[in-house]
């Protein structure tokens, strides 16, 4: 029996290159050996867009375009969208009887989150949503939900697994032996930094190279990244271990790596020459994905039939699961109600 994976990604904007070095290309691989249920976490992108439905709306189309470029094949892998599964919602009601608020707000990653988003939610914290700080407790219904196992995700995710898990525990305990524990699966890339020295290359931070950006637009963020502070003229020696740009050319320069380091640290390479030369790499990188991309625009009628059909494998799924969890919990009252 092939084990059940579930992973997610917000439609808040378009992929970027640390969705798909830190997730998505993990995805692509392990859609081979496992029952893959990729969901576009609509419902979870409203908790703090809520005021900006065209966004969201826009964005789940664009995600699914992205994630179809980027090697998700839809004969094997379920990708759904999450507000047109109900039993999600429904089973986020009961887990929230088994979460503490306290426990919510000690969440490393909802606590980083609520400082990132000063603007919506105040300097405080102060004005932060019930809808927010429980999205912890609906993230741990999308993957119960599915008899999620295993959850390949980005290192900034790993606490809300773990109070996932302590949900499970907690209901199986209190309503009998119902739902899967899941493992996390990290890849080898599980944050990669922004360009401009950020721990993490986010949609929401502004770092962003995103998979669809032309070479004009990779080449105006590549000449804004960060450098070697102390390095001013363009022959200065330099520490390439500094610097944003060789930190990208590790990725997408390989077979000029030793050379890129050694010109730099003798004073051989200016700083624009660099960019430029990384510019052209990940523009070739993105090519083939760019191609694919161009045909699912062209074809969007082929999108929504993969994200219907998706959206009602996931559903029959979840409707299982969901019956499993009423008869548990003793809230299955009737025979015709029971499906
Ligand atoms: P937002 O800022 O709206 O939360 P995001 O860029 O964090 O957007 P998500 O949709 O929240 O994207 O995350 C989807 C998945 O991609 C998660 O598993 C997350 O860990 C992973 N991910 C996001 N950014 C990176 C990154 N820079 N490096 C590695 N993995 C990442
Ligand atoms: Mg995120």
């Amino acid at each position: 029996m092939k084990k059940n994976i579930l992973s997610g990604i917000r439609p808040t904007g378009n992929l970027h290159l640390g969705h798909l070095l830190g997730t998505v290309d993990n995805w692509v691989k392990l859609q081979e050996s496992y029952n893959c249920y990729f969901e576009i976490a609509d419902a979870q992108a409203l908790t703090d867009n809520f005021d900006n439905p065209d966004k969201v709306n826009r964005n789940v189309k664009e995600v699914a375009i992205d994630l179809l470029s980027s090697g998700i094949d839809p004969n094997k892998s379920v990708i759904f969208i999450q507000s047109m599964i109900p039993e999600i919602a429904e089973l986020t009601v009961y887990f929230s009887n088994m979460v503490t608020v306290a426990r919510l707000y000690r969440n490393p990653t909802v606590k980083t989150e609520i400082k990132q988003k000063k603007a919506l939610f105040g300097v405080k914290g102060e004005g932060v949503t019930y809808g927010f700080i429980g999205y912890p407790v609906s993230q741990a219904a999308d993957i119960t939900a599915f008899d999620g196992e295993l959850v390949p995700v980005g290192d900034d995710q790993l606490p809300l697994l773990e109070q996932c898990r302590e949900i499970v525990r907690k209901f199986n305990t209190i309503y009998g032996e119902t739902l899967k524990e899941p493992a996390h699966y990290l890849s080898n890339m599980p944050r990669l930094k922004g360009l401009d020295g950020n721990e993490k290359m986010g949609k929401s931070l502004g770092n962003a190279i995103y998979l669809k950006d032309s070479a004009e637009e990779i080449n105006k963020k590549v000449m804004n990244a960060i450098t070697d502070p102390n390095k001013i003229k363009k022959d200065d020696p330099a520490n390439p271990e500094v610097c944003m740009v060789y930190y990208y050319h590790k990725l997408f320069s390989k077979d000029d790596l030793e050379t890129i380091n050694k010109e730099c640290r003798l004073g051989q390479r200016g700083c624009v020459n660099c960019k430029k030369q990384l510019v052209q790499n990940i523009t070739t990188f993105l090519k083939p994905i760019q191609e694919k991309r161009h045909y699912y625009e062209m074809n969007p009628e082929v999108v929504d039939k993969i994200l219907l059909e998706g959206t009602k494998k996931a559903q029959a799924k979840a409707k299982e699961v969901m019956k499993r969890v009423k008869k548990n919990m003793k809230i299955d009252y009737f025979e015709e109600g029971k499906d």
